[in-house]
Parts: structure tokens; C-alpha cells; sequence
């Protein structure tokens, strides 16, 4: 008996301790899971990042200013400076 005894208070032990692991995780954010910020490809590279990087000559088409894009700029489409784009973006 005695030993059948200690076996179900071990069980019932180990169903305690897993019902209070169980609480502790969804309740402690309101059942929300954290934000987590994806990163974002090629940026966390600290090295062959900025002198891999192609950039070709062009001219801003809002102020006119000569500037450097990342990507081949094409005849008709418009092409912002650094500063054009930032403003140009919403917020
Ligand atoms: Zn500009």
C-alpha cells in the first residue's frame, strides 16, 4: 500500500506543478503574445553591406539635386534624393 501510495502522490505532484506552469504563461500578458520586429534581411550584416551595394548617378525630380540610388533608375519614372523620399512618405 505504501509503496502504490507514494507513486500517486508523486502524480498528483507532478499534475500540480504542470496545472501551475501551464497558468503561469498565457495569463501573464493577457493571452497576447509579445511584439517581436522581424529583422530585416541584409541590414544586420555589419560587413559587405554598404560597399556591396550598387548605387548609380542620378538627378532628383522634385528638387533637382544630384543624387544616388540604390537600384537603376528608369527613363519616365521619377527619382527622389534621399531627402524627397523621406519626405515624400507618409509620416
Ligand atoms: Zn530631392
Amino acid at each position: 500500500m505504501g509503496k502504490n501510495n507514494t507513486k500517486a502522490e508523486k502524480a498528483k505532484r507532478n499534475l500540480e506543478y504542470a496545472k501551475k506552469f501551464k497558468k503561469r504563461r498565457p495569463s501573464a500578458r493577457g493571452g497576447r503574445p509579445p511584439f517581436r520586429p522581424s529583422p530585416s534581411p541584409g541590414s544586420s550584416s555589419p560587413s559587405g553591406f554598404n560597399s556591396d551595394r550598387p548605387s548609380f548617378d542620378a538627378v532628383c525630380t522634385t528638387c533637382g539635386t544630384k543624387t544616388t540610388v540604390p537600384f537603376e533608375p528608369t527613363p519616365g519614372k521619377p527619382v527622389l534624393c534621399r531627402n524627397c523620399f523621406v519626405a515624400s512618405r507618409p509620416v
